[in-house]
């Protein structure tokens, strides 16, 4: 399928140090994004869908990396079916699992974990609910873990972990298996702040410094925070991405934020939802967090959606993330929310307002054009002006 999108208002690359993309065209061929800025007059005639963006935001669609995935499109924690459709039609287009625990009867003994994360993993490679591209199996670090294990799992596909929920003694348990985790190649995560659920123990900065992992999840606590102190700390001892999420404590996250900046690494800055957890599902999670964070700093919206976008790719080496020619064709258009007093995406956001996502797409494909089901109604519509797919895009409602 070969797609292009002209009469953009508006690029946004996902990259926070070239955060806008000149031009007002993208076309995509296949499952990957072929042209970003200008496209030609002949590339136009043997497109099979063809939208006129009538002058909105086109960015990369959002990567949450701590989505609390089973199996299926159905959340235990919440008792919801088809939560990940609906987070699509917030905007998000991958979603990285935060480990399986809320599979009901998750096991606690090495090869059950094992077999959990393989069985997830192999699971979410054949199941895109709505379009959406979801990464599951990221293994429960448990004790007796040793490097067989991982370069067994490593071997099997399997390419996350997360230290935060498994049957240790004290966080510093944590240290041997991160680090043989990582010998395998793994990416790294772990569970940030005040016992959870299932934790018996809260995880601080000492803590994190002693485990060096690739990911601090949840920094701004999960939802409970950590002690200011510690924040500049695991900035300045640990390599750690650092990733605040929805479901956290807000004012540690902007804490977080203007550390970052200020620090010269907001590349290591994430933008995640921890949900559906006790939070809830929240298929806005990851724009109202964007939202937040640009109304409440002094940084611009653009940066924060990269934090949401090409951050998280370059730290989990990803392919999606980023308009750039090769990258995923994973494009989201927004505007500002209908009845509000701001004209485009950007200033709503900088104003505190979510967008409203008016179409999005995903390796390529069409997900949906018209009005998202959970988002508030955009300002502007786009038009389908050449569609020779069999496909119905309803026409959106006259304002
Ligand atoms: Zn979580």
């Amino acid at each position: 399928m070969k797609t292009a999108i002209v009469n953009l208002g508006c690029i946004l690359s996902g990259d926070w140090r070239a955060p806008f993309v000149q031009g007002d065209a993208i076309l995509m061929q296949g499952d990957k994004l072929a042209k970003v800025g200008s496209v030609a007059d002949a590339d136009l005639e043997d497109c099979d869908l063809i939208l006129d963006a009538n002058r909105v935001t086109a960015c990369p669609g959002f990567i949450d990396s701590h989505v609390h995935i089973a199996f299926g499109d159905y959340t235990p924690r919440q008792s919801a079916l088809g939560f990940l459709q609906n987070y699509l039609h917030g905007g998000t287009t991958t979603a990285i699992s935060a480990c399986e625990i809320h599979v009901p009867g998750t096991p606690h003994d090495v090869e059950g974990v094992k077999a959990l994360a393989v069985a997830a993993k192999r699971c979410w490679d054949n199941l895109r609910p709505g379009g959406m591209r979801v990464h599951g199996g990221n293994v429960i670090l448990e004790p007796g873990m040793e490097d067989k294990d991982f370069q067994e799992l490593a071997g099997k596909g399997v390419w996350l972990a997360k230290a935060g929920f498994g049957s240790v003694k004290t966080p510093f348990d944590y240290v041997p298996l991160i680090a043989a985790a990582r010998r395998a190649g793994l990416i790294t995560n772990v569970h940030t702040g005040g016992a959870s659920l299932s934790l018996a123990n809260s995880i601080w900065g000492e803590h994190l410094i002693a485990m060096q992992p690739d990911v601090s999840f949840h920094i701004n606590g999960g939802p409970i925070a950590m002690p200011d102190a510690d924040f500049e700390r695991v900035i300045d001892e640990t390599r750690a991405a650092l990733q605040i999420v929805q479901a956290g404590n807000i004012r540690t996250a902007l804490l977080v934020l203007d550390l970052a900046v200020k620090k010269d690494c907001f590349d290591r800055f994430l933008i995640a939802t921890d949900t559906p957890t006790g939070t809830g599902v929240m298929p806005q999670g990851m724009i109202k967090s964007i939202a937040e964070m640009s109304c409440l700093s002094r940084h611009p919206p653009e940066w924060m959606i990269a934090a949401a976008t090409g951050n998280p790719a370059k730290i989990y080496r990803l392919n999606s993330g980023f308009l750039h020619p090769g990258r995923d064709a994973d494009v989201l258009l927004i505007d500002a929310p209908l009845g509000g007093s701001k004209r485009t995406a950007l200033d709503a956001l900088k104003n505190g307002d979510v967008t409203g996502a008016l179409a999005c797409f995903t390796a390529g494909v069409p997900r949906y054009i018209g009005r998202s089901r959970c988002t508030p109604p955009p300002m502007r519509y786009a038009t389908v002006v050449k569609n020779t797919v069999i496909n119905d895009f309803p026409a959106p409602p006259l304002v």
